[in-house]
């Protein structure tokens, strides 16, 4: 490949990268640029000055210490599940090659490299009746999502991805490649867990499984007139719901497309998700009542193996144009509702593809074994609202249902649902906030982070 000695509009030497490292470097106008920077969600411009495909965690050292030599900034992508603009404008380190996987059977315990999407260790940990924390969707990338707290579908019976964290292997800011673990670097430990990229480029990380050979869930569909009627139902039934079950509702509006069951295609539909970790029987007894909620259009609930998790949310798996916005809330009672269902709910208008809200509490509500800087414990429930977002008006509908739920809106959003630099210092409490940066000002004095600035 070759790049320019010194061009670029912040003035870094590439050239000089590329020979330092094994992996790709590439500008925008080289060939591999494209595919190497293009994240998940397509309607967020990523084009940074320039990529490097990290081929191991020394590439990543050279690429810390390259930029902090000339004054440039690095931000860190996995799969581009979830990328701000803002953050990606200079060198971009992609680490999708770091692709090992390797399980621990008898202790229980998973190492994966930053690359690795969480279904490549969902079916490598299967055969042993292991499971990961995984998330709605085993698309998205183990480092990304663990390290903004990780709320998968079993949160309430495990609690949150970080809580499993045995150990990280980090390039921090100072361009120093460091093994971080409970007892080594124990502040690294607490701002890497809930404090995203913000100390550096994660290389690897290790994380203890659970056993869950197989779940009893899935997702059981209704026509959207039916929506207040089950909504009604589903909160007083989540409300008595033991910590071996987990659930959610999402309105959906699915187009009519491939790959969508004519039944759901191009009409308001409700969805309720739920994984019951215990025995099947006993998950089946608990789901009655909201198979009995209103007449069912799809029942896709049952006794599966932990490889077919996907099913409870159905999220896309094709790269998409996609808006989103999402809250924490304190409280969903019946007002809560109906002002959800008065912007998105039958007879209106809604532009939005998805409205969820995921039922917290449980496992997720109790602090993990370590400290961590995850400060959304308090939290009851979490509103995710997606869009596509070429529909004009999406952005000003999804702030309206916000507005709609504002007096039940908590403190501090999950990190891994904001969406913008100033909603990324919202997911924090003041202390939480002076750890990190008391912890920036440690490990990367210079600011070679981009996520890292966000704090000021
Ligand atoms: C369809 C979909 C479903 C989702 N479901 C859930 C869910 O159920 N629960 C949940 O908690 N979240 C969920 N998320 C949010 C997701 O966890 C975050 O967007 C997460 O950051 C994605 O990580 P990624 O590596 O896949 O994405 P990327 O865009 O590649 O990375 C996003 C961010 O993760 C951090 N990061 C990535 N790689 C590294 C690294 N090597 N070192 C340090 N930091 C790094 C950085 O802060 C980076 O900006 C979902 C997102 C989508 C789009």
């Amino acid at each position: 490949m070759t790049i320019a000695q010194t061009s670029t509009e912040h003035g870094a030497p590439f050239a000089e990268l590329d020979a330092l490292t094994i992996g790709t470097v590439a500008v925008p106008g080289d060939k591999a640029y494209d595919a190497l920077v293009s994240p998940w969600n397509l309607a967020i411009p990523v084009r940074p000055a320039a990529v490097l495909a990290a081929h191991d965690a020394q590439d990543v050292v050279d690429a810390v210490q390259f930029a902090a030599r000339h004054g440039i900034r690095v931000t860190p992508q996995a799969t581009g599940h979830g990328p701000m603009a803002a953050l990606t404008t200079e060198l971009l380190v992609t680490t999708k090659g770091l692709d090992e996987v390797v399980i621990h059977p008898e202790e229980g315990w998973a190492r994966a490299g930053a690359g690795v999407k969480w279904l490549k260790v969902v079916e490598a940990a299967a055969p042993y009746g292991l499971a990961p924390l995984s998330g709605s969707i085993t698309d998205v990338g183990i480092v990304g999502y663990t390290t903004g707290g990780g709320l998968g579908p079993m949160a309430r019976t495990y609690g949150l991805a970080i809580d499993k964290v045995r150990a990280i292997e980090v390039v921090t800011g100072d361009g120093v490649l460091r093994r971080v673990t409970p007892t080594e670097h124990p502040e690294l430990f607490f701002a890497l867990r809930g404090g995203k990229g913000m100390l550096g480029i994660i290389t690897a990380i290790e994380f203890d499984l659970v056993h869950q050979p197989t779940f009893y869930g899935g997702s059981l569909w209704f026509d959207g007139s039916d929506a207040p009627a089950v909504i009604d139902t589903w909160r007083a039934w989540s409300a008595e719901l033991p910590e071996e079950g987990t659930t959610s509702f999402a309105l959906f509006q699915l187009p009519d497309m491939e790959g969508v069951p004519p039944m759901l295609a191009g009409r308001l539909t409700l969805s309720v998700r739920y994984v019951w970790t215990g025995s099947a029987d006993e998950g089946e007894r608990w789901f009655a009542a909201m198979r009995a909620a209103a007449p069912v259009i799809l029942d896709d609930v049952a006794d599966k193996p932990y490889t077919a998790i996907d099913s409870v949310h159905t999220d896309p798996l094709d790269p998409t144009p996609a808006y989103e916005a999402g809250n924490v809330l304190t409280d969903f009672p019946q007002e809560a509702a109906d002002a959800l269902l008065a912007l998105t709910g039958p007879g209106v208008a809604s532009p939005q593809i998805l409205v969820e809200v995921r039922q917290l509490g449980g496992a997720f509500s109790r602090p993990g074994e370590h400290p961590s800087a995850f400060a959304s414990r308090a939290a009851a429930y979490s509103l995710l609202i997606v869009g596509i977002s070429e529909i004009p008006g999406v952005e000003d509908h999804a702030a309206a249902i916000l507005d709609a739920v504002a007096p039940w809106v908590g403190e501090h959003r999950l990190p891994n649902f904001t969406f913008t630099p100033e909603e990324y210092v919202d997911a924090y409490d003041e202390l939480t906030l002076a750890r990190l940066r008391r912890a920036i000002r440690t490990y990367d004095p210079d600011g070679v982070i981009t996520i890292g600035g966000v704090l000021g």
